[in-house]
């Protein structure tokens, strides 16, 4: 019998659980992990090679621990998007290998051993792996119809089980849903706890819709969690970050590795957020693609639900698992969550969501859509 991580002396919460994992495939139309599919302009990539080549001069040193010039363009970049309302300063903001990073900082700090983290599935599936690496005990709750979370919604769920940390995720992952700041709000006043809002998506949201980063001053327990992966196009660079109150950053120090972020992270990211416009042009041409991809997979006769992502989540798929091996035949990937009858993609290139909707006209003559309840 072969040897197997069963056999080791392994932490008996983690026997039986599975990694995290998208598969990593080379297929020509990627569309199964929410990337920008458009590469970094070739201007802006030599500007990030002559900071990451300048970083290495002294590369022999450990790196800025606090990394002071990146929280500040952090902290710019931030304000940019804030219309002179309740600004940030940059002992507010936190940066880590990837916003997936920060989360888990924050669950060292504020869960652990003995405390809980209450979310609401489907959500995105590192909140609770990560609660499981970190030994907080994750609470799943229901969603209300078409995946809102109302007030009401959220308000009874933290009554019912008083969690140490409440994780919502907005726009969510992967039903696109819209978080609203109401939502937010009647969390913040319903527990003594921290409460932690994922906004990976936030660039792709409508430009008139406002951030939870609005919602900070006067919250000291509320977190923001962003991401460079997502509409920036930096997934490869791994650079996630929040904005909390500055005493939120103090109990993160106590827990984050010395010297976490790496010097050519911090040069890389300083580098492209002077280009932060550069970086974000293609999102308005994004949001072109994901609502074609609505309005064509409705045509076809699949659900489709609001998305104010990158992403579009669909239902009625006869078999998910059989289509998505047929698309996958077809050169393109999306992705299959387990959610009975739904597929998600993602956004891509005009000529991506071209292909991916070809495909898919494909798969519905062989398997035609089916209703589902939602
Ligand atoms: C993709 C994604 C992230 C990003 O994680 P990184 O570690 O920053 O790459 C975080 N939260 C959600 C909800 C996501 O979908």
């Amino acid at each position: 019998m072969a040897f197997t991580l069963e056999d080791l002396p392994i932490r008996d919460d983690l026997r039986g659980q599975s990694p995290y994992g998208a598969p990593q495939k080379h297929v020509r139309v990627q569309l199964n992990v929410n990337e920008n599919t458009h590469p970094v302009p070739a201007e802006v990539a030599e500007d990030i090679v002559e900071s990451v080549r300048q970083a290495l001069a002294t590369v022999n040193r450990y790196p800025d621990r606090e990394f002071t010039e990146l929280r500040r363009s952090l902290t710019d970049y931030l304000n940019g998007g804030l219309d002179g309302a309740a600004l940030l300063t940059p002992e507010q903001l936190w940066a880590a290998n990837g916003s997936n990073e920060v989360l888990q900082q924050l669950l060292q700090a504020f869960g652990g051993p003995g405390r809980s983290v209450l979310g609401f599935p489907p959500t995105y599936s590192m909140h609770s792996i990560l609660a499981a690496g970190t030994g907080t005990r994750w609470i799943p709750a229901e969603r209300d119809a078409e995946f809102g979370i109302s007030p009401a919604t959220v308000t009874a769920a933290i009554a019912e089980h008083q969690p140490d940390i409440v994780f919502l995720c907005g726009p969510n992952n992967p039903t696109g849903t819209p978080l609203p700041l109401e939502t937010i709000v009647a969390a913040y006043d319903a527990t003594d706890g921290i409460v932690m809002v994922d906004e990976a998506y936030a660039e792709f949201m409508p430009d008139d819709a406002p951030s939870a980063l609005t919602l900070l001053p006067g919250r000291e327990r509320l977190v923001v969690s962003r991401t460079m992966s997502k509409a920036f196009a930096f997934a490869g660079a791994r650079v996630g970050y929040l904005a909390a109150h500055p005493a939120v950053i103090d109990a993160v120090r106590l827990v984050r590795l010395p010297y976490h972020l790496s010097a050519l992270t911090q040069a890389a990211a300083v580098a492209a957020l002077r280009h932060a416009p550069a970086m974000l042009a293609m999102v308005d041409d994004i949001k072109q693609q994901r609502d074609r991809m609505v309005t064509e997979l409705r045509a076809m006769g699949y659900r489709t639900y609001e998305t104010w992502s990158n992403f579009v989540l669909f239902g009625g798929v006869a078999d998910p698992h059989a289509a998505f091996e047929a698309l996958l035949g077809q050169d393109v990937i999306v992705r299959d969550l387990g959610i009975p009858n739904h597929l998600r993609v993602s956004a891509g290139t005009a000529e991506e969501t071209t292909a991916f909707l070809e495909a898919m006209r494909r798969v519905s003559a062989a398997q035609p859509p089916v209703r589902v309840e939602a």
